[in-house]
């Protein structure tokens, strides 16, 4: 079997000490602070097998690279335990564990990028350590330094992505996934005394590829090029004011499995969620939603228009922001940016009106996913898809512009690049 020759790694890399080390946290959680200068590194003996582009194994989505990050919280003991970077492998967790009862969990999602000058970059994961310290606060798991989290990252990318993202083989990708649990073995309904924080990167299949202007549906006939949403009914809701759809808690993604399921089973790819009688539209499938339509009147502007995020009822994604703030630097002289309501009725009335410029998912997992179609009620609505029948052209512009800098063809502070330090493997 083949081994692999570790390299006496040093600390994780920009180490200097947290500003909050040794401090209580602000949510009641106590002792030392999570630092990633104290990574310590055991490798495997046996590396796993990389599963093969288009393989069953890789639209599985469970095969992960060779190691982990583990980080432990233990009130009893002092706070934050010393992080480690860990071969690959199960948990060991007590059936009384709070997170398998109370949902006392929180995840993240973002993409590790093999970029066309080899190179591997994370995208603006800052805003991903920020978010999901924010969303650990919604279900009472002790506050870390988001800074401390992108180190680790970091440390684990620098040791897993020499082997599992060829640097000959540009656009490859691992989806990287931090998990948050509460693992204290109790039932008690109470702030997590213990937690486990861990980091793995899964190998995802790309769900973005061009599929050309037609596709071929399940049924074997053609359809059109976009995604097909379902618009969600009145009976059913993702997430609503005050409660925590703008956090990424696993609550929220559990219950929408029915809901996403039927619609795949009626030929669907999202649920495009609507909230209340007003029929406002919220986020399709686990992606935020942006439409393009021209306002009312010859001297109508064209408006980039998606949900704002003061009702709490959306999650604000960092590709979501990243759109905005792009559109805003490129696309102003030919539309406006707005964040506001807006109600499935109102796409229907400028679809009707020949307004309906173009729409798009954005998120992680999708990148930027042009719309096709929208069913609701049963009436399916065609959404335009540009001159090429794929893709609006604003959708176009802002995904070149993101994936330019994810990719490294753009030098830009969003993209994070990571030193590879890595792992040699001796046959
Ligand atoms: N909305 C929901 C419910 C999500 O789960 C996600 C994915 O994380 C998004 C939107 C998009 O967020 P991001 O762009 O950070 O991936």
């Amino acid at each position: 079997m083949a081994q692999l020759e570790t390299e006496p790694l040093k600390e994780a890399r920009d180490t200097p000490k947290s500003a909050t080390n040794g401090v209580n946290g602000s949510n009641g959680h106590v002792g030392s602070s999570l630092d990633a200068s104290k990574l310590e590194y055991t490798f495997t003996s046996s590396p796993r097998a990389i599963p093969l582009k288009d393989s069953p194994e890789l639209w599985a989505q469970g095969e992960a690279t060779d190691h982990m990050i583990m980080a432990s919280y233990n009130a009893t003991k002092g706070g934050w335990q010393t992080p480690q970077l860990v071969p690959y492998g199960p948990l060991s967790l007590m059936p009384t564990a709070a997170t398998l009862h109370y949902a006392t969990e929180c995840f993240e999602g973002m993409k590790l990028y093999r970029g066309d000058d080899g190179r591997a970059r994370l995208f603006r994961p800052d805003r991903n350590a920020e978010r999901m310290v924010r969303s650990a606060a919604r279900v009472s798991l002790p506050e870390f330094p988001p800074e401390e989290l992108v180190k680790l990252i970091d440390a684990l990318a620098a040791v897993d992505a020499p082997r599992w993202l060829d640097p000959n083989k540009p656009r490859g990708f691992l989806y990287v996934r931090p998990t948050f649990i509460a693992t204290q073995a109790s039932l008690a309904m109470k702030k997590a005394t213990e937690a486990l924080l861990y980091v793995i990167l899964v190998c995802f299949p790309a769900f973005d590829e061009p599929k050309g202007s037609l596709e071929s549906g399940s049924s074997g006939n053609t359809r059109r090029a976009g995604l097909k949403l379902l618009a969600s009914e009145e009976d059913m809701v993702r997430a609503w004011p005050g409660g925590f759809g703008n956090s990424k808690v696993g609550a929220n993604y559990g219950p929408s499995i029915v809901a996403s399921a039927a619609a795949a089973s009626k030929g669907f790819d999202q649920i495009l969620w609507l909230f209340g009688k007003e029929g406002w539209v919220t986020e399709a499938g686990a992606c935020n939603f942006f439409a393009v339509i021209k306002e009312k009147g010859d001297a109508g502007r064209v408006q980039l228009i998606t949900a704002p995020l003061e009702d709490q009822v959306i999650l604000p994604g960092v590709t979501r922001g990243s759109v905005l703030e792009t559109a805003k630097e490129i696309l102003s002289a030919e539309l406006d940016v707005v964040e506001r309501k807006f109600s499935i009725f109102e796409l229907i009335e400028a679809a009707n009106e020949n307004r309906l410029v173009e729409c798009f998912a954005c998120g992680t997992a999708f990148f930027i996913a042009p719309v096709g179609e929208i069913t609701y009620k049963g009436n399916a609505l065609e959404v335009p898809l540009g001159d090429d029948g794929v893709s609006g052209v604003f959708a176009k512009k802002i995904k070149a512009r993101l994936s330019g800098i994810m990719h490294g063809e753009v030098q830009h502070p969003w993209g994070y690049k990571i030193e590879e330090r890595g792992l040699k493997v001796a046959q």
